[in-house]
């Protein structure tokens, strides 16, 4: 078990985040003092419309960024690498998010790209889901074994020796999550997980992100997704924190929503707006 996690009790703090700010290295500012924290074992979508900052605060959860001082406060290129261990904004069970913890990090929170092959790289399914327990110290026949384990667990066994840029979206999304989830960790953090995705693979998505056992981060415009999986939602919107409560509180107000460029999800719309619907597709001609 890792330090990070016998850290932990029912109430543990999974994540902390202290004003955090961000710009990229162009000066677009992504995120400017976002703070919050997330409980062992909470559920907590993040909502908000392009470019609100979602996927640059996932990557600060496990230390992609900020990566270097010069992304953070300049552009000058001599500067120390890594200046955040200094400073750090972002804890993960109590443990700062800096260059000298990063394994440990990593080890704590598993990120699923919104992309498969921004993940994917290995020339076989089982090697690229082995990658990760081998990295972290497992033998050659332990990471295969726990590879193995893990494909099963997304519904895929028998994809072991294909090749993965050959799957289709949703495979090729199915094997990152089971290379995530091969590293077993305590916090996993999925960004727009079910984008393009087809309505059947979306729903075995869904299935399979809820039954993980673990805090999770979830990035999405899926609100019923949200709806499905999370007690709780944070709404971000030109890198900053709008709202930040109860999913039914937040997804149901309409001016709020309206505010960030988002909708009521359907679900949650008065029953008129949905009768009006219904009768629009029953007057629908279907071909058999
Ligand atoms: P979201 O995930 O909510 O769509 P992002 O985190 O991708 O938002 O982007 C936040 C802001 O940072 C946007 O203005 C986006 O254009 C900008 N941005 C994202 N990635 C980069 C990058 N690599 N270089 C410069 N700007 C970026």
């Amino acid at each position: 078990m890792s330090e990070a996690s016998t850290q932990t009790d029912e109430h543990a703090i999974a994540i902390d985040v202290r004003d955090l700010m961000f710009h990229y290295p162009d000066g677009r500012v992504a995120l400017c003092g976002v703070s919050f924290r997330i409980a062992q074992g909470e559920s907590v979508a993040i909502i908000g419309p392009n470019g609100a900052g979602k996927s640059t605060l996932l990557l600060h959860l496990n230390g992609i960024l900020p990566g270097r001082r010069r992304y953070l406060h300049t552009h000058d290129e001599t500067a120390p690498l890594h200046e955040h261990d200094e400073n750090p904004r972002v804890w993960v069970f109590g443990l700062p998010v800096t260059e000298a913890n990063l394994p440990r990090v990593r080890q704590t929170v598993g990120l699923l790209f919104q992309d498969p092959d921004d993940q994917l790289f290995c020339p076989t399914v089982l090697e690229d889901v082995a990658f990760g327990p081998r990295n972290l110290g497992l033998t050659d026949e332990e990471a295969i074994q726990v590879a193995r384990e893990c494909l099963e667990a997304v519904g895929l066994r028998g994809y072991e020796a294909r090749i993965p840029h050959h799957l289709s979206f949703g495979e090729r999304k199915r094997v990152c999550l089971a290379g995530v989830l091969a590293c077993r960790p305590q916090i996993i953090a999925l960004d727009e997980p079910t984008s393009n995705l087809d309505p059947r693979a979306r729903r075995q998505f869904i299935a399979l992100i809820e039954k993980l056992d673990c805090t999770k981060v979830i990035a999405t415009h899926d609100l019923e997704l949200v709806l499905e999986i999370c007690s709780r939602v944070i709404l971000l919107d030109q890198g900053r924190i709008y709202a930040d409560g109860p999913t039914l509180e937040i997804l149901s107000n309409e001016h709020l929503m309206e505010e960030h460029g988002l909708e009521v999800p359907l679900s949650l719309r008065p029953r008129g707006l949905s009768d009006q619907v219904d009768d629009g597709r029953a007057g629908a001609r279907v071909a058999s």
